[in-house]
């Protein structure tokens, strides 16, 4: 079977366990020491799964920012989600893939005229605003386009804030409504991002409320006002299940309140983190360490270099906030020291954690990193011409039967899947279901071996 070229995907027989999955790997090819992760696509199944299940009303549109490896965007194109896209080579990797036009939200308040112009070529007419500015481009480049407004939340729980950058207050919202009327451009609904990694479900409440108050002011105006886009900002680490259902609970209430199913107003969101952070868990191997003495404390501490770091998957402890946590695939007891663990360049910045409990640990040993596929790989760059994480995939058979599809070659038009339940029990005969699997590099590898 060639179903995907290029793209190393392991089908299993019964389900694995990331960290599993990875002492597998490790077992089979002892003198592969590359960074890689192990990608969970059955994760990525449930995470779509249970977000339907939480808020039928609301369709998700990924945002491709957050990662945009291709194999994930094809599989949440094969389940129907819509994009989120923010650029002319977001919209094009995504249209690429056959996913027609009117499943892409261009949201992005700002954009360059020259993608604007594209957007238009790709049949993208959806797009956000939030200037006057934006209003005039919009209305010079692409007239005919359905816009967004984009206002403002407060996102103060959130990891990483948004509302410094865009949104429009209340007094602007209603003045860009009356502007976009006087040029004749059309104005179909409002969108907000309470900021990414955000706590509380209150934000999102609030700024439901606040789009249903601007939506009114356009319906006033004349306008349609038939979209709302509740934004992203969505939790998606392991354990944070409940978080989301909370926060989906408000949101499905305040909806129910503000825009109830006859008003028929149509509602998105557009989910990033939410969908890939726990899918994806790091292996990186350990090429140096040193031994030091705290000249403060006199405590003996432990110095670890790995190969993958903030310029590489780590640039999320940079950029996203993220404090990562190693975990160690062999159980080691014996004592534990303060730990430092560096990445690879030379450059001194390239600090992945210094408050690690760690034992003693060999030079070719790996560390683990769960929660990895939010704003990783889609940021990182080959620094010191050291690349970072390679994506391998792993899928129970059972679940892969189910969405093979979505990597066949030459798909025209993505139908959406019919996924409503998936297998997640998880067998603890797996060890050796697994037969070994080949150079990933061939690029007429059969992607399946089991
Ligand atoms: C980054 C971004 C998202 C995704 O945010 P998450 O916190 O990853 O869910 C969604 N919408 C817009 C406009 C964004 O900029």
């Amino acid at each position: 079977m060639h179903l995907i070229k290029n793209c190393p995907i392991v089908v299993t027989k019964t389900p694995f366990e990331a960290v599993q999955f990875i002492r597998k790997k490790v077992e089979l090819f002892a003198d592969d020491c590359e960074p890689f992760y192990a990608v969970d696509l059955e994760d990525i199944c449930n995470k779509h799964v249970r977000w339907l299940t939480a808020m039928p009303r609301v369709h998700p549109h990924y945002a491709v920012k957050c990662n945009d490896d291709t194999v994930i965007l094809k599989l949440l194109a094969f389940l129907g989600a819509g994009f989120d896209c923010a650029s002319k080579t977001e919209i094009k990797k995504i249209i690429d893939l056959g996913v027609s036009s009117d499943r892409i939200i261009y949201a992005n308040p700002c954009k360059q005229s020259s993608y604007v112009q594209y957007a238009k070529q790709a049949g993208v007419d959806t797009m956000t605003f939030d200037n006057e500015q934006e209003l005039m481009k919009i209305k010079q480049v692409y007239p005919d386009a359905k816009l967004v407004l984009r206002i403002v939340t407060d996102d103060s729980n959130a990891v990483c804030r948004f509302s410094m950058k865009f949104g429009a207050d209340l007094e602007t919202a209603h003045f860009l409504l009356e502007k976009a009327k006087e040029i004749d451009l059309d104005v179909i609904g409002v969108s907000f991002h309470c900021g990414s990694g955000q706590m509380t479900s209150q934000a999102f409440v609030d700024a439901i409320k606040n789009a249903r108050s601007i939506m009114s002011y356009g319906d006033k105006l004349g306008f349609d006002m038939k979209l709302l886009d509740i934004g992203g900002g969505f939790p998606g680490n392991t354990g944070t299940d409940e978080h989301f259902t909370k926060i989906a609970g408000a949101v499905n209430k305040a909806l129910d309140e503000h825009f109830p199913v006859q008003c028929g107003v149509r509602i998105i969101a557009e989910p990033g983190r939410y969908y890939v952070a726990s899918a994806y868990t790091l292996a990186t191997n350990i090429i140096a360490s040193r031994e030091m003495i705290d000249p403060g404390t006199d405590e003996k501490k432990l110095m670890y270099y790995v190969n993958d770091g903030v310029y590489g998957s780590f640039n999320c402890v940079l950029y996203d906030h993220y404090v990562p946590e190693p975990t160690l695939l062999k159980d080691t007891s014996g004592e534990q020291y303060t730990s430092s663990i560096w990445g690879p360049t030379c450059d001194g910045l390239d600090c992945i954690t210094t408050s690690a409990r760690l034992p003693k640990l060999p030079v070719g040993d790996w560390i683990v990193w769960k929660d990895m596929g939010a704003y990783t790989i889609s940021g990182a760059v080959q620094f010191n011409g050291i690349p970072f994480g390679k994506p391998l995939y792993f899928i129970a058979k059972s679940v892969w039967d189910n969405v093979k599809q979505a990597f066949q070659e030459k798909q025209i038009e993505y139908t959406v899947g019919r996924i409503y339940r998936m297998n997640s029990e998880c067998g603890n005969e797996v060890e050796d279901e697994m037969v070994p699997w080949e150079d990933f590099e061939d690029p007429v590898l059969p992607s399946i071996l089991i």
